[in-house]
């Protein structure tokens, strides 16, 4: 199966991409909702999880209290690297599953940390949608509301913008409006279903 990797930073467009890619046939598979089932109410990490953090790794409905959990290992990177072993190869199993029982000419793997991690190893192709940082910005807050500076505090942690590119198979422009980003998903979609055809 032929799989494509979508990042790009906060509000770049990756999930009016992914939608679009959806709309034309393409099986879109979510890191992030992948990463928040492995760690589900009844799921093995979840239970190691708690007997190495104790009670506060739990919230009282028995899910995972992700903010304390993220506060924890943001302050202490042998934790960081104990929970990153943990789940890793976990996220890695059901993608890989996801992507077997896939009928699609195609799937499409959205990862905002699709660079920063080890999941570009299971992709054929990076597909980065860019869009100038003014316009993330802009974006994003019209999306979330919130404040500035906060969403710049997200951005710059962040891969810089060139870095990102510098890794790129293709580069989706979303500077323009969505009409434009409709033709170029188009075109992208004619080019990688060409490959998937010719891919073994
Ligand atoms: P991401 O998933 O990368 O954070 P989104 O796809 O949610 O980004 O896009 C951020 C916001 O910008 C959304 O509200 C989306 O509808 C809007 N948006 C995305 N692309 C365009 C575009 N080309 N023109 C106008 N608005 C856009």
């Amino acid at each position: 199966m032929f799989v494509v990797g979508l990042t790009g930073g906060i509000g770049s467009g990756k999930t009016t991409v992914a939608d679009l890619f959806g709309a034309r046939g393409v099986d879109i598979i979510d890191a992030d909702v992948v990463a928040r089932e492995v760690v589900m109410p009844g799921s093995r990490a979840l239970v190691s999880i708690g007997e190495r953090f104790g009670a506060d790794a739990l919230n009282a409905d028995g899910s995972l209290n992700r903010r304390w959990l993220r506060e924890q290992v943001f302050a202490d990177p042998a934790q960081r690297q104990w929970l990153e072993a943990l789940l890793h190869p976990l996220v890695g199993q059901r993608i890989r599953a996801l992507v077997r029982e896939s009928t699609a000419p195609y799937c499409l793997l959205v990862a905002p940390l699709l660079l920063e991690g080890n999941l570009h190893e299971m992709v054929n192709r990076v597909l980065i949608v860019d869009a100038p940082e003014a316009l993330q910005l802009e974006r994003t807050l019209a999306r979330d509301g919130g404040d500035r500076d906060t969403v710049s505090a997200i951005m710059a942690a962040q891969l810089p913008r060139q870095e990102r590119l510098a890794r790129a198979d293709d580069v989706l422009d979303n500077s323009g409006d969505l009409e434009e980003l409709v033709d170029k998903v188009a075109r992208l979609h004619e080019s990688y279903s060409r490959r998937a055809r010719n891919h073994d």
